[in-house]
């Protein structure tokens, strides 16, 4: 019901509009007809959870809020769909050559999200990429198939490279990517140690740039990769040492997100060129690996915006395939196995972040009363205004409504009003403003003056996650992730509000949402009914969030729980119980026996001196040790 009485029109249709579900959460996110987001884990199947409850179940098992919730079907999803776009690209180009892909990795490397990965990516041969020492031993301890792939890239000293060698003894393509010079003495070092021939790939330094953020991951000045006159160098040294069979493949990697497809285009134009230059100086290659970039729709805006992607997973394929396949043509060199690192297309989508809004900072306006006969001239005519605010009014009502409070302040400075009728006058002018609001959601065009009014009633909801933990990116630069309510979506939400989180800091704010255009700085939420939870979901964050996730204000890692379809309905597995206190503090070296130890010793000198009672101690020292042992996050009855 609106002030007027009227009951609004809102549906579950309306809400998916205005959080842009569809363009960013097909095929995986929708809202059902009870107004909970649904999740369909295998859109192969017409099956779905319902988020709102299943969150409602894990709560009611001990899982408390926030909750990371995985679906492993989706990872399995996107691998499906990932592998069937190269495919299909392959096979309608006729290109005489295959596509072998890796998970890089550092995207996530939690176990359970990697072995996922092996597991299901088996029809593929889908294989594992190392940025570092600690993800080679993970990926070869996760390799454990014959015939397995891994990609190893990253800095190496003479242990990565020995053992990136002797594991091509498992029966696995091993192939060390040479990101400086510097590592082919190495390689020749580890050679002739241990006997084995190595299987070399090179990174090149495009001139070719991404776009975005990431751009500078190609280019002249990038970190890594050989310049062409450093790579000339490597094939002199390897013809020159008998092993220009050695070298296998060329990677390069454009950077992350890269939201146009033109870069990728350009890209693959000069790679394919590079790979037919060093096939013709009698390098043995057979793989092109087009590294990352593959980018997420954050805001469902199919644009070339930073958070978005103006191409598809099909037409990244094709392109990259067509682009290969037309160097090699025209140079009759044999096409190579095609090889691309899509970290983000694969880990975004799999999981969910669920939390709950603990307050807000703003009261929720109750219809003014009605004045009577003997109340001040300017509270009637507020009321006025307030009544007979409607769309097409609603600049007028504005400026009104302005007005009022201003001449209801001056006349208080004078006298002539009383504190209580100030507070009404408030009110009054709050009322309107909510109201304004309201009304300026029916208009197709909101003039700019109005946008005031939405950052004055903009409020601030007070969430129980840590953003530096939970989503890292959005504070270090930025990043946008789909945020909505996962029920109630059958109401119309009345209020704009930023997120706040637990942390003290005052970036732990989410004040960029995203939008069809551009940004916006509110999200659209619903009074928070007293006494009743409001459940929030972030989406899209199972990229890079969770493992760049860090300790600010000690909040630890989140509880976190697999949900996977089964025949009959869905199982929950893996539930890893999140960061309690005490592990936080002991990862900081602190141990918490002898913070025990001391608190109590402080109690028991301030009960001996009579400024505690017995019971106040007891109260204490149950609430600190209780605390140690549990969650690092607030209770939802706080
Ligand atoms: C980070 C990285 C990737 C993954 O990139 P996405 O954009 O997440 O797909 C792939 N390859 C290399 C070398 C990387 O550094």
């Amino acid at each position: 019901m609106d002030g007027n009485g009227e009951p609004r029109d809102w549906s579950v249709k309306k809400s998916s509009k205005l959080y842009q579900i569809k363009g960013w959460g097909e095929p995986y996110f929708r809202i059902n007809e009870h107004g909970h987001v649904e999740v369909r884990p295998d859109p192969t199947e017409d099956r779905s959870i319902d988020l709102y409850e299943l969150t409602k179940q894990l709560t009611e098992r001990g899982l408390d809020l926030p909750l990371l919730i995985r679906f492993p079907n989706i990872l399995q999803d996107r691998l499906r769909l990932l592998n069937e776009c190269f495919g299909r690209a392959i096979r309608e180009y006729g290109y005489d050559g295959t596509y072998r892909g890796v998970f890089p990795v550092k995207v996530n490397q939690q176990r359970h999200l990697v072995e996922e990965i092996v597991e299901s990516g088996r029809p593929w041969r889908f294989g594992l990429e190392a940025g570092s020492k600690p993800e080679l031993l993970v990926t070869l301890a996760a390799m454990e198939d014959e015939d397995g792939f891994i990609i190893c890239n990253g800095y190496k000293d003479l242990a990565y490279m020995e053992t990136a060698l002797v594991a091509q003894g498992f029966d696995n393509t091993v192939v060390v990517v040479l990101e400086r010079v510097e590592e082919l003495a190495l390689a020749f070092r580890a050679s002739e140690k241990l006997g084995i021939r190595p299987c070399l790939g090179v990174r090149a330094k495009l001139s070719s740039k991404g776009i975005g953020r990431w751009a500078d991951s190609a280019g002249d000045r990038a970190k890594f990769g050989l310049s062409m006159s450093e790579m000339v160098h490597v094939v002199d040294e390897l013809e020159e040492r008998g092993m220009l069979d050695c070298l296998k493949l060329l990677h390069f990697h454009l950077g992350s997100q890269v939201s146009s497809i033109i870069p990728v285009k350009n890209a693959m134009r000069e790679a394919g060129q590079i790979y037919v230059e060093l096939t013709k100086m009698g390098c043995e290659m057979g793989f092109l690996d087009v590294g990352g970039g593959l980018a997420v729709d954050y805001d469902g805006s199919k644009t070339d915006f930073r958070g978005s992607m103006n191409y598809d997973l099909q037409e990244y394929a094709y392109d990259v395939v067509a682009g290969i396949q037309e160097a090699c043509e025209k140079a009759s060199v044999k096409p190579p196995t095609i090889v691309s690192e899509s970290g983000r297309s694969i880990a975004a989508y799999q999981s969910v972040l669920v939390f709950d809004a603990l307050g807000v900072d703003r009261v929720d306006f109750e219809d003014p009363q009605n004045p009577s006969a003997e109340d001040h001239r300017i509270l009637k005519e507020f009321y006025e205004t307030w009544k007979g605010i409607q769309p097409k009014n609603v600049q007028e009502s504005w400026h009104d409504a302005q007005q009022s409070l201003e001449e209801a302040r001056s006349l208080f400075k004078f006298g002539y009003l009383g504190m209580r009728e100030l507070a009404r006058a408030e009110h009054l002018f709050w009322s309107c403003c909510e109201k304004i609001l309201r009304s300026m959601r029916r208009l197709k065009y909101v003039p700019e003056e109005l946008h005031a009014v939405e950052e004055l009633m903009g409020a601030i909801y007070y969430c129980n996650f840590s953003l530096f933990q939970s989503a890292p990116d959005i504070w270090a630069m930025d990043q946008l992730f789909p945020f909505m309510p996962i029920h109630r979506l059958t109401e119309e939400p009345t209020v704009r509000a930023r997120l706040a989180d637990l942390t003290c800091d005052s970036d732990g704010i989410v004040d960029h949402f995203i939008d069809v255009e551009e940004v916006q700085h509110s999200l659209d939420l619903h009074a928070v009914k007293d006494g009743e939870e409001y459940l929030l979901g972030m989406f899209l964050g199972g990229a890079y969030q969770e493992i760049l996730g860090d300790l600010h204000n000690l909040f630890g890692d989140t509880n976190a729980v697999h949900v996977r379809l089964e025949d009959y309905g869905y199982s929950v597995a893996n539930v890893i119980k999140g960061d309690s206190i005490d592990e936080v503090l002991r990862y900081l070296q602190y141990d918490p026996e002898e913070m025990v130890e001391r608190v109590r010793k402080q109690a028991e000198r301030a009960l001996n001196q009579g400024r505690m009672t017995l019971p106040q101690l007891r109260t204490f020292m149950l609430h600190y040790e209780e605390s140690l042992r549990g969650y690092t996050y607030l209770k939802g009855d706080a």
